[in-house]
């Protein structure tokens, strides 16, 4: 495990002979050239070996009771410790959480060696929750498949402290990466954003409902305890026959007894002029939930996605000195050369750098 800030190698990559690699943590499976970055901008390729950038880089943490990510079955009254980095698979367009998941500037900024973003070992994560004493750990907040090489070390901490773990996920996640964690996570709380490939493609243009259902399907045979969400956003994928189809996926996939949440669509970024989904909505979801069968089904008119509300600085949770948290995360590992990390530069080299918006 690293102990301090450098660029440390993909989990799942697949070295091809011409120096290209795949990486296979998500079902991108993006294909990246020497300085090439993957969509998520959180792994790179660096002359045939491809690194995580983000690795121990902490965008928030906020301390908060299991039932807001939501989760209601597994140990309901325990407080959690979430967490979360830069970099998301998903571009939805009603994301609440840009700047703390996809996180592009502070990707950059790491990139060129100027983030001063707080880095935390595996450690003192564990510690810093049991201090706060909580039941568990949550990665949350983006998507933790694209940050799994510090996911796995955490959990694994985790779990020898007597911390459950929970993974706040988009279910856009390969097989070889769920099966790489799941001896080490306890909870999946899984979006069901729709039954609608055209939605799907709209927020990543590889995708397919079939795909993220497959995941979901694969973690719960897995046996990790699944609770699955459906945002409900007007216009979007609020008919009813949608609704009462995600509802009969989780009675036939998952079971009777796996608890469905619906939650409300608050307006936010490119979806800023829709309105807020009415309550009525969100009733008449849930009421066909239990109508095909399903015994747990929970309407949210106060929770959206997963946010972090507090925004505390992360320096404050660890009660560390922010100044040394934050100095600048130059990489320190061999690969990054004297001039430590500036991958922008490698991408220049190599011609392939381009600026996401
Ligand atoms: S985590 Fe997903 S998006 Fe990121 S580089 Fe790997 S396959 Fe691509
Ligand atoms: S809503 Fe979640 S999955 Fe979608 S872009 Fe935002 S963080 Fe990623």
């Amino acid at each position: 495990m690293a102990d301090h800030y450098q660029l440390v190698e993909s989990l799942l990559q697949q070295p091809l002979e011409n120096g290209d690699v795949v990486c296979n943590l998500c079902l991108w499976r993006c294909r990246l050239r020497h300085g090439q970055r993957g969509f998520c901008q959180a792994h790179v390729n660096r002359n045939g070996t491809l690194y995580n950038l983000s690795y121990g880089i902490i965008s928030a943490i906020e301390v908060e009771s299991i039932r807001n990510k939501p989760v209601y079955h597994f140990q309901p009254d325990s407080q959690i410790m979430s967490i979360g980095s830069y970099g998301c698979n998903f571009r939805c367009k009603g994301c609440h959480n840009l700047e703390i998941s996809w996180g592009v500037e502070a990707l950059d900024k790491l990139a060129k060696g100027q983030s001063t973003d707080a880095w935390v070992s595996p450690g003192q994560i564990v510690e810093t929750a049991l201090k706060h004493e909580v039941g568990g750990i949550a990665f949350t907040y983006s998507e933790p498949a694209v940050w799994l090489e510090y996911v796995l070390d955490v959990s694994k901490l985790a779990h020898e402290a007597g911390l459950f773990t929970l993974y706040v996920s988009n279910s856009f996640v390969t097989d070889e990466a769920l099966e790489l964690i799941a001896p080490h996570l306890d909870v999946l709380c899984s979006d069901i954003k729709s039954l609608s490939d055209e939605f799907y493609k709209d927020i990543c243009p590889v995708s397919t409902v079939d795909q993220v259902l497959a995941s979901i399907k694969k973690a719960h045979d897995l046996g990790v305890h699944v609770e699955t969400r459906t945002n409900v956003i007007p216009g979007k994928n609020d008919d009813p026959r949608e609704l009462r189809a995600i509802a009969e996926w989780i009675r036939d996939n998952l079971g009777a007894d796996s608890p469905w949440h619906v939650t409300k669509f608050f307006p936010a970024y490119q979806l800023s002029h829709l309105p807020a989904t009415p309550n009525a909505i969100i009733d008449e979801a849930a009421a066909t939930g239990r109508e095909v069968g399903l015994k747990h089904v929970y309407a949210h008119t106060d929770i959206s996605c997963d946010c972090a509300t507090e925004n505390m600085p992360v320096a404050a949770w660890l009660e560390m000195d922010a100044g040394a948290m934050n100095e600048v995360n130059q990489c320190a590992a061999s690969c990054c050369g004297d001039e430590g990390i500036l991958v922008k530069k490698f991408e220049k080299e190599a011609g392939v750098f381009v600026e996401v918006s």
